[in-house]
């Protein structure tokens, strides 16, 4: 039997895969069983920061792989604290907990808050806002905040306490914090999977004055928008805001599972020992390759992200077939006059992987994609988005 046989007959059945299987990688170019070669612009939904097999990270993580693989965290040991020194360091947040998904950093990033707010200001203070068309991760807490009644409907009840605001609506914003006794703001300052949709500086503003003044706790979901993929280390940074509780993971380890939920000082004491935890959280291994990665997101690679950036919404802007371009830095959502799942297969076709975000095309590549590699693909991809 072949992959696609064996996969359907023992892997739950929660992802409906493309007809394609690849085997290995070099940087932003991929290749599959049969040894055709694809430019990668989807690097494993944003986690691949420097693509396939980044040999400074192979080295990093195989480095500690031969000397501690995991201990847990009953003691202690360097490579998570080294991590979350630079992590602070780099953002002037005070605290760090690691976990191992996205998911779970929001999962503690809500905790955090209902915590801040039960001591702050009681118990009855646990609604947490965020928005309509957001995604923050399949928990059922994390189902709950995702503002998508598409994701709810199977598993009802959710966890209880969130409401949902339209993105970018500044007054129903101000309305729901009158009308709920809430704890938090949550939101991913680009909505990634509800479309590649940048919040407003006004709606970003607004968001973080509410919190000033009524105490409640703004959390921003980077879990995709981190780790250098927007231009800058996270993407608050250019909206001239510090949130109170930020979360991450995708690109954090550049492919290996870690999420990082950090803490300002605010928010730096909530937790006491015993409040939260995780067997896996802070792995060395995959903390190995996180501070490779970080020490790499430099000043010259934001430059370069912000100018490989702007060549592809100048390249789709006025392209044939493309009827808008959003998101920031290297995550960029494309509205085509064709369907995005034919865009998708022609370019597949066309050696050029692409993803889809609801109904528009996904880019999402390695932030260290040559500029000839991404030429390549932005030609196919336009020829695919013109179509036939
Ligand atoms: C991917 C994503 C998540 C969930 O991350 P997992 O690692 O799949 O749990 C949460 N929030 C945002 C914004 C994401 O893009």
């Amino acid at each position: 039997m072949d992959v696609k046989q064996l996969d359907g007959q023992y892997i739950a059945g929660t992802y409906a895969r493309f007809p394609l299987q690849i085997v290995s990688g070099k940087g932003a170019l991929l290749t599959d069983e049969q040894g055709k070669e694809y430019i990668d612009m989807a690097s494993g939904i944003a986690v691949n920061t420097f693509g396939a097999c980044d040999p400074v990270w192979v080295e990093a993580v195989t480095k500690q792989a031969n000397t501690l693989q995991h201990i847990s965290n009953l003691y202690y040991t360097n490579p998570c604290v080294e991590l979350a020194q630079m992590l602070c360091e780099k953002t002037g947040m005070k605290k760090v907990f690691f976990g191992n998904s996205g998911a779970e950093a929001n999962e503690c990033a809500i905790k955090a808050a209902r915590l801040y707010a039960a001591n702050q200001k009681g118990k009855e203070y646990y609604t947490i806002i965020t928005l309509q068309n957001s995604f923050h991760g399949r928990t059922i807490t994390t189902l709950a905040a995702t503002g998508q009644d598409g994701f709810h409907n199977d598993f009802t009840p959710l966890t209880e306490g969130f409401v949902y605001c339209p993105a970018n609506d500044i007054e129903a914003l101000t309305a729901l914090v009158k009308q709920y006794k809430c704890a938090a703001i949550m939101m991913e300052p680009v909505q990634g999977e509800g479309g590649v949709l940048p919040l407003t500086q006004e709606f970003v503003t607004a968001a973080r004055n509410l919190c000033d003044e009524n105490d409640m706790v703004l959390i921003f979901d980077e879990v995709q928008t981190g780790n250098g993929r927007t231009g800058s280390l996270y993407a608050y940074m250019q909206f001239g805001i510090t949130p109170d509780v930020v979360s991450t993971a995708k690109g954090l380890a550049g492919g290996l599972p870690l999420g990082a939920t950090l803490l300002s000082e605010k928010m730096q004491n909530v937790f006491k020992p015993g409040s939260h935890g995780s067997t896996f959280g802070g792995n060395p291994v995959c903390c190995a390759g996180a501070i490779s990665i970080l020490s790499r997101l430099t000043d010259d690679l934001m430059e370069e992200v912000k100018a490989k950036s702007a060549y592809v919404f100048e390249e789709l802007a006025s392209a044939d077939g493309v009827k808008s371009v959003s998101g920031m830095g290297l995550m960029i959502g494309i509205e085509t006059r064709r369907d995005a799942s034919q865009i998708v297969a022609d370019c597949m076709a066309n050696g050029v992987l692409v993803i889809k975000a609801k109904n528009k095309v996904r880019l999402l590549p390695p932030l260290n994609i040559t500029n000839e590699q991404l030429q390549k693909a932005i030609a196919v991809l336009k020829a695919a988005c013109k179509g036939a």
